[in-house]
């Protein structure tokens, strides 16, 4: 294809800031010298990362196989551990336990959905035998409890297959890892403080970035991954930022890692407490915790002592105190400008979803990879499919909150009774009828994770889908008896946690 077919090309592309966000970018952008554009990642050391990206959920396989990385290496470069899902403790309730896995429930039949057949069911119980949890027909879930784990079988006959997950890993490591994969490949990283960033007088286009030693980096691309600064596309380009603080009132974290105490868990705890909530994610070499709360409902001394109150092992460094507002950027992409990671918004941890967006923006970026023209076209899409995906992901963050009968709190008593954007109160006023739950174009959360934490928070439909009761009682009963044996005994024939690194993937310090 001729210059005249494409356009003029760009020819230079700036990363600003080498965390998680920068890195991946990197990475990804690194296929871009093959055409001839050159990559260059800006980072300060003085000012360093977030470092605490350290859960993911399962389409971060997408990325690592984009970049042909060995799941393996990967694991063992960043001591990752295995992630099932998550275990949600005293969120509807004080006291109550569910977890959110990945992966299905079941299998759905003629046309009617398996949560269909398992509400029926359980109502039944008494005349149909006890249908158990809708965890028991989700093999992650069922290999969680159990500590277990080994990779599904690319065979779809078995029920292996089924089983779905992500990582845990240690998010410094991950961005030392993708910055060797980057530089490998062509990219040129520069360490240095940027102190000023040049526009075009006349179209407001970013020029040149300069640094604190006086070096000038100019480029016709740039991408914002200067985490919760945004020095270009905030600072600079002046674009606003929607809070979503009514409906995220948390607004501060605290993380500290620890050593590690008793088994290898494939799986996130998230734990509610009076104002928020704490993590744990068990990687190879160490623990990660944190608290996450809201400020307006709880002291910073308060949310520390209670983080490390409830650490089952020693801390291994000062506890870390960090501040964010959940929202976003009013726009992704502004002029030859766009942000990935947290210098585009930040919607809190709970579920694991910020370096899924960052991916997405990398994803989405090279599907419209712009010419040196920048149409605005191509901006507005990228800006519309991103911005849908983040409300996306709040909606379903917010139902964590809002699904509660917690009133032993201030904290609670306002998550419980706030109004909710109207996306998710027509989709939860849905699921009360008969327990319908629809994904939508370009929704991350699968009806799965809907129904997981919809039921998980006792929310309860008032019925279920009529065409239901096409199955004979009984026969449904043997049915799903036997697929709870299979799953169970799937599970149990798995590796445990532990085991399986230790085989395939341990890293050298944790061998
Ligand atoms: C409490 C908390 C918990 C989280 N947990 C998870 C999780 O479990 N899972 C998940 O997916 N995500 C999680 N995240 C989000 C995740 O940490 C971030 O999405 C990810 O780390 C990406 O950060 P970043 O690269 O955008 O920003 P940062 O890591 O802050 O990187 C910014 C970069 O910009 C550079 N920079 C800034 N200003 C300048 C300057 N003037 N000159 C030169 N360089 C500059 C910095 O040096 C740095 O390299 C969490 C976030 C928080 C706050």
């Amino acid at each position: 294809m001729s210059g005249a077919d494409t356009g003029a090309p760009i020819r230079k592309l700036v990363i600003v800031g080498g965390g998680s966000a920068g890195w991946m970018t990197a990475a990804a952008a690194s296929r871009l010298t093959r055409a001839g554009i050159s990559v260059t990642l800006v980072e300060s050391d003085e000012i360093g990362i977030v470092g605490v990206g350290e859960a993911t959920i399962p389409p971060l396989h997408d990325f690592n196989r984009f970049l042909g990385i060995d799941e393996n290496e990967f694991v063992r470069a960043t001591q990752a551990s295995f992630k099932l899902g998550i275990e949600f403790a005293n969120w509807g309730r004080v006291g109550d336990r569910y977890f959110h896995p990945f992966g299905v429930h079941g299998r759905d039949t003629e046309g009617v959905k398996f949560h269909q057949l398992w509400l029926r069911q359980s109502r039944l119980a008494a005349a149909a035998g006890d249908a158990g949890s809708i965890g028991d027909y989700n093999l992650s879930t069922v290999a969680a409890r159990l500590g277990r784990f080994t990779r599904p079988s690319p065979d779809p006959a078995t029920v292996l297959s089924s089983l779905s997950y992500a990582f845990h890993f240690d998010a410094g490591l991950y961005a030392r890892f993708l910055r060797s994969f980057a530089e490998r490949a062509g990219v040129v990283r520069v360490e240095g403080k940027i102190v000023a960033v040049e526009q075009d007088p006349a179209s407001g286009f970013l020029t040149a970035v300069t640094l604190a030693d006086g070096r000038r980096l100019d480029g016709d691309f740039f991408v914002d991954c200067s985490g919760f600064r945004s020095l270009l596309l905030g600072d600079t380009l002046g674009v606003g930022y929607r809070s979503w603080q009514h409906w995220l009132p948390c607004d501060r974290a605290i993380a500290v890692p620890s050593a590690h105490s008793g088994a290898l868990h494939p799986y996130t705890r998230a734990t509610a407490g009076k104002a928020g909530w704490r993590w744990r994610i068990p990687l190879q070499h160490r623990v990660g915790n944190g608290h996450v709360y809201s400020s307006a409902h709880c002291s910073d001394a308060d949310a520390e002592r209670e983080l490390l109150e409830g650490l089952d092992a020693a801390p291994l460094a000062p506890p870390r105190h960090l501040r964010f507002l959940a929202g976003r950027r009013e726009k992704l992409w502004e002029k030859n400008c766009v942000a990935i990671g947290l210098a585009g918004g930040f919607i809190e941890p709970l579920e694991s979803t910020s370096i899924h967006l960052i991916q997405s923006g990398i994803f989405r970026l090279m599907a419209l990879f712009p010419n040196a023209d920048f149409d605005q076209r191509e901006i507005d899409q990228y800006n519309q499919l991103l911005i849908r995906e983040y409300e996306q992901i709040r909606d379903f963050i917010i139902l964590h909150y809002y699904a509660t009968e917690r009133s032993d709190s201030d904290f609670w008593n306002h998550c419980r009774t706030m109004e909710v954007p109207d996306s998710l109160a027509a989709k939860i006023d849905l699921w009360r009828g008969k327990g319908r739950v629809f994904r939508e174009q370009g929704d991350l959360f699968t009806e799965d994770s809907w129904i997981a934490v919809l039921l998980g928070q006792n929310i309860l439909p008032e019925a279920y889908d009529p065409l239901a009761r096409a199955f004979p009682v009984e026969q449904t009963g043997q049915f799903l008896q036997q697929m709870r044996r299979i799953i169970a005994s799937t599970a149990a024939a798995m590796p445990t946690h532990a085991a399986f690194i230790k085989r395939n993937c341990a890293a050298a310090s944790a061998a």
